[in-house]
């Protein structure tokens, strides 16, 4: 199977929307489009068209481009049947467990819900990649707007499952803030450390941090930490749970300025 290429498409001040596709086929989507006109110009560049549109989330950073590139394109919009109402020009609406195929390549459609009631993320078990959205950050999660701790711990533990090679193609360029934010949690943690400086030298470049890895999140990332006893005691939570944990450190996350 040719090997699916997939391509950063910067969006106002820090959104990804991605492009995806391979070389021997016609079908191209776009994931999380925030505005059409960013997208319009690589596939010119690339002489590329898109046939899909697919969405993780409602949220207007994500569906902003969604009517202009249908109307252009004819593409085919797929986003979360569970959250239709509130996606711009939805045709095809996928749940938990059904497989969305882009051309050969076949996806995966897993519910992940508390950013928002309808969050979905796309995984290309074969390609090793996952499109996470809102919910699964680069080192963080998104916030709980529609959702409350035990529901966001149990969409995170879906995406922990998959395999440690799986690259996370997350809906933002976050990382060095949420990379500072977890550092207050795990000063003494050494992937962490590392991770962050090549974090912020990526970033002093403006190159993207995006995508990580499966593997590297859970050696870095907080929400996905609550078995480190470093990152239990900065909570002074030793005994608590696995939700208990998650939902402080995400709750210490709203109130970081740092
Ligand atoms: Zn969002
Ligand atoms: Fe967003």
């Amino acid at each position: 199977m040719p090997e699916l290429i997939i391509e950063p498409v910067l969006c106002l001040k820090d959104n990804y929307a991605w492009l995806v596709y391979d070389r021997s086929q016609t079908e191209c989507a776009i994931v999380d489009p925030s505005e059409a006109e960013p997208v319009r110009r690589r596939l010119s560049e690339r002489g590329l068209k898109i046939t899909h549109i697919l969405n993780t989330h409602h949220h207007l950073d994500h569906v902003g481009g969604n009517f202009a590139l249908k109307e252009e394109f004819g593409a085919l919009v797929v986003g979360p049947g569970k959250d239709a109402a509130r996606i711009p020009g939805i045709d095809i609406g996928v749940h938990e467990g059904e497989v969305f195929d882009l051309g050969t390549h076949s996806a995966r459609i897993f519910e992940i819900p508390a950013h928002t009631r309808g969050h979905i993320a796309f995984w290309f078990a074969d390609d090793y990649a996952v499109f996470t959205g809102d919910t699964l950050f680069a080192m963080g999660c998104g916030r709980l707007f529609e959702g409350d701790p035990p529901t966001m711990w149990s969409s995170l533990s879906k995406l922990m499952a998959l395999p440690d090679a799986t690259r996370i193609y997350c809906g933002h360029e976050y990382t060095e803030a949420n990379g500072r934010y977890a550092l207050t949690l795990e000063p003494n943690n050494a992937d962490l450390i590392a991770r962050m400086g090549e974090v912020r030298s990526a970033r002093a470049q403006l190159k993207p941090t995006v995508p990580s890895t499966m593997g590297e999140e859970k050696k870095t990332n907080p929400f996905l930490r609550t078995r480190s006893a470093e990152l239990r005691r900065a909570l002074g939570l030793e005994q608590a749970d696995d939700v208990e944990i998650f939902g402080e450190a995400r709750r210490r996350k709203d109130l970081f300025t740092g």
